[in-house]
């Protein structure tokens, strides 16, 4: 296993960041320490974080063992974090990076996000617990201020690069009018029933990663509630069928088909048999008429679409102006 080579794509800092990682969304303490370490024993390089998914803590030991136990070397592992929406306000960036660093136990991140664009009051409840006057919301300004700060982190090293989560076409063209730095990355939702394709054009022409988040379709989560078409991605018949052609799972076909396209994908498990799954997709080569099969089964229909970050009286039309809703 440990000889299994995942590919890398470049960064518009010259780095590189390998097109499979880990996803830690929603894996729970007490078992993300152990998927992170069994995870990088057998060949992650690549570990997907976040200050907001209240886990840093156990993943920092976590890597802290395997670079002192030989498992990985800390300049072979890509490291990404995201900076939460309450910490936008400039005084406040700094702190939330270097309070991520200590619970990674990092002097430096490789990739540092705004993980949505979108501005709450400093120290206001998660999403679900939310008042209306606690989020700020979005504007070109306040993200070009935050931005700044973000500027700032890597001209200190304390990240590598930096880049932004959950952004529009309209987001970033205002964002690349003000930056000084193009984002590296831009982490989205994309899947084989979400592709995002003009999202992704326009990254690549301005030199940004596409990065997909909820690679498999998020099975844990329900497909959106009574929106038509809505639909589980493991259980649609192009990939149930891929994966009696290839021998594979579902979850495979779709990461291969990601692979095949060199966009990164960042599965998230906790389960050791998944995880060496997941990380064997690499290997799985599908033919051009297959890939072109799942470019088919495209639904359009956003899972994640962060009703918390709408403000009052916003639909999720106006938020996300008007992809995959
Ligand atoms: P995924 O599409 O990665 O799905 C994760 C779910 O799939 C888990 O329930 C997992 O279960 C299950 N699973 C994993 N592997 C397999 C497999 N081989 N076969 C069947 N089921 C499988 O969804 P996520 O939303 O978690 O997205 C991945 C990562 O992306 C997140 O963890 C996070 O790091 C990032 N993300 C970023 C967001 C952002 O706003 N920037 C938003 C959402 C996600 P189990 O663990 O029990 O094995």
């Amino acid at each position: 296993m440990t000889s299994l080579q995942v590919e890398n794509v470049q960064l518009n800092t010259g780095a590189k960041m390998p097109l499979l990682g880990l996803g830690t969304w929603l894996s729970e303490k007490g078992k993300v320490g152990e998927a992170v370490q069994e995870a990088l024993k057998i060949g992650y390089r690549h570990i997907d974080c976040a200050h907001i998914y209240g886990n840093e803590d156990e993943i920092g030991e976590a890597l802290a063992a395997s670079f002192t136990g030989d498992v990985a070397k800390r300049c072979d592992v890509f490291v990404t974090s995201k900076l939460w929406s309450t910490d936008f306000a400039p005084g406040d960036v700094e702190p939330a990076c270097r309070l991520t660093l200590k619970n990674l136990q990092l002097n430096y991140v490789d990739l540092y996000l705004l993980h949505w664009p979108v501005r709450c009051r400093h120290g206001c409840p998660p999403p679900g617990q939310l008042a209306d006057d606690d989020i700020i919301g979005y504007s070109p300004e306040l993200i070009a201020e935050t931005w700044k700060e973000m500027e700032k982190l890597q001209a200190a090293g304390l990240v590598k690069a930096i880049g932004v989560s959950n952004f529009t076409i309209q987001q970033l063209t205002a964002l690349l009018e003000t930056a000084d730095t193009v984002p590296a990355v831009n982490q989205v939702e994309s899947h084989p029933h979400f592709q995002q394709n003009a999202l992704k054009e326009f990254c690549s022409s301005k030199g940004i990663v596409f990065e997909a988040y909820s690679p498999l379709g998020a099975p844990s989560r329900p497909p959106r509630a009574k929106k038509e078409g809505s639909a589980v991605l493991l259980e649609d018949e192009v990939l149930t069928s891929l994966s009696e052609k290839y021998g594979c799972s579902p979850a495979q076909v779709s990461l291969a088909w990601a692979y095949s396209k060199k966009i990164v994908t960042i599965p998230k498990t906790v389960t050791p048999a998944r995880l060496k799954q997941n990380l064997e997709s690499v290997t799985v080569k599908l033919d051009d008429e297959d890939i072109k099969k799942i470019d088919g089964i495209d639904k359009d229909i956003r899972l994640l679409y962060g009703g918390w970050a709408h403000k009052k009286g916003q639909t999720a039309h106006d938020f996300w102006g008007g992809s995959g809703v």
